[in-house]
């Protein structure tokens, strides 16, 4: 048994955050944005069912807890979540490498990385 008390918003599929839009085996991360405090698993589940245009992690607020990974329900901060390569610090899972074409979308100052 997993605890599951934080709460993940948007077109969620199952219980490792996958949603409508991502939903392959490493698809199991939620970020949090930062317009709303509230987790989402990907940018489209937000602009979908959110009320409000995205606002993303200024640097300086890289320090803050806003990755959840699916598999184990860890929160890691964004600094953490930028360095693991793509594997999770506590659960060893692997995460979708392609999110990192979207940081732009939800991390500010990454958008130059192509
Ligand atoms: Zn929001
Ligand atoms: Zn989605
Ligand atoms: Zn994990």
């Amino acid at each position: 048994m997993k605890q599951d008390h934080i709460s993940v918003r948007g077109k969620i599929v199952d219980n490792e955050t996958r949603c409508e839009h991502y939903h392959s085996e490493r698809d199991v991360i939620a970020i949090k944005f930062y317009c709303c405090d509230t987790y989402y698993p990907c940018f489209l589940c937000h602009e979908e069912t959110a009320d409000h245009p995205v606002e993303v992690w200024p640097k300086e607020k890289y320090n803050h807890k806003a990755v959840l990974c699916g598999k184990c329900n860890s929160e890691l901060t964004i600094k953490e979540y930028l360095r693991t390569k793509f594997i999770c610090p506590y659960c060893k899972a692997s995460y979708n490498e392609g999110c990192r074409r979207h940081y732009h979308l939800y991390f500010d100052e990454l958008k130059t990385e192509k």
